[in-house]
């Protein structure tokens, strides 16, 4: 009588199906840079700050104004 015991179980590693996706990049229109903070490359994470663009990178209505107004101090 032998027990057929089966000393290689086989292991399946599932692949994970369920990675969170990082950003990859900059969220903002036409940047593509890497994220260097926050979801953000380093200047447009200044923009985040100043108000230039919301979390997601969308421009608000009066992006340009704030925009000619975040150039000027910049350039100040
Ligand atoms: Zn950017």
């Amino acid at each position: 009588m032998s027990e057929d015991q089966n000393p290689k179980q086989k292991k399946v590693k599932a692949p994970p199906q369920n990675v969170v996706q990082l950003h990859q990049r900059c969220p903002v229109d036409s940047c593509g840079k890497k994220p260097q903070r926050s979801t953000f490359c380093n200047e447009h994470f200044t923009w985040f700050k100043q108000g230039l663009i919301n979390r997601a990178g969308k421009k608000p209505k009066d992006f340009d104004k704030k925009h000619q107004a975040y150039l000027q101090k910049k350039a100040s």
